[in-house]
C-alpha cells in the first residue's frame, strides 16, 4: 500500500483518539480530535459503536502504530518481521526499532514538529549522523552515535520553532541533547517502560502471527 497522503487529522479521528502527527497544534483546541471526536466520513457522527471482534480489535492497533510512525504496511511488516528474529520480546523489539529510526530520533529530539516534518528534513540532507549526512529516514541510530542538523538547517524557522517548543518539556530519559548546538544522541536503547506510547504491541503480534 502506497503511504497515506490525505489529511492526517481524519487518521487520529479513525482511531478515535490523538495521534500527535501533527506537532504543535495537537496541543490546541484547534486539534481535530477536541472538536469532532467521531470517526471521519459522512456517517461518521452518527455511527454507533458496535463490538469488535478480536481481529477487529488488533488491526486497529496495528493501523494506530503504523500511522503514529509513518510507516506504509510492507515497511511495518518488514521491521515487524526483523523484530521477530532478535531474541527477547517481539512486540517490544518492534517498538524498540521503530523509535531507533533516524526520523524518529529527530522527533523526539526535538528538532522537527512531527516525525513527518523530520523525514522531510531528513530527505533534504538536513541531518547528520556522526557528522555525516544521512538522507534515508528509516537509518536506524544505535546508541551513543551523534544526531545533529547541519548548521544551515539550524536557521530553518520549522526547526527554531520546534526546538523553543521542546525546550520547555522534558526530555526522554534516553536521550541526551544540546539544544543550542541543535545536536543529541541517544544514551541507551530504550526499554519498553521508556517509551510514552500508550498502545498494546502484544495485539501487533498476535495479528501478524495468524
Ligand atoms: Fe491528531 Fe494532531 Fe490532528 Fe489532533 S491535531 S487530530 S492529534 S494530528
Amino acid at each position: 500500500m502506497a503511504r497515506y497522503t490525505g489529511p492526517v487529522c481524519r487518521l487520529c479521528r479513525r482511531e478515535g483518539e490523538k495521534l500527535f502527527l501533527k506537532g504543535k497544534r495537537c496541543f490546541t483546541e484547534k486539534c481535530a480530535i477536541e472538536r469532532r471526536a467521531f470517526p471521519p466520513g459522512q456517517h461518521g457522527g452518527g455511527r454507533r459503536r458496535r463490538r469488535q471482534s478480536e481481529y477487529a480489535v488488533q488491526l486497529r492497533e496495528k493501523q494506530k502504530v503504523k500511522r503514529i510512525y509513518g510507516l506504509a504496511e510492507k515497511q511495518f511488516r518488514s521491521l515487524f518481521k526483523k523484530a521477530s528474529r532478535v531474541p527477547g520480546v517481539t512486540g517490544e523489539n518492534l517498538l524498540v526499532a521503530l523509535e531507533s529510526r533516524l526520523d524518529n530520533i529527530v522527533y523526539r529530539l526535538g528538532f522537527a514538529p512531527s516525525r513527518k516534518a523530520a523525514r522531510q528534513l531528513i530527505r533534504h540532507r538536513h541531518v547528520r549522523v556522526e557528522g555525516a549526512t544521512v538522507d534515508v529516514p528509516s537509518y536506524s541510530v544505535g546508541p551513543g552515535a551523534e544526531v545533529s542538523m547541519a548548521p544551515k538547517a539550524r536557521k530553518l524557522p520549522v526547526v527554531i520553532e520546534a526546538i523553543e517548543d521542546r525546550r520547555s518539556r522534558d526530555q526522554l530519559s534516553w536521550l541526551g541533547v544540546d539544544y543550542d548546538a541543535a545536536s543529541g544522541r541517544m544514551l541507551e536503547r530504550p526499554s519498553r517502560s521508556d517509551i510514552p506510547l500508550a498502545v498494546e504491541e502484544q495485539l501487533i503480534v498476535e495479528l501478524y502471527s495468524k
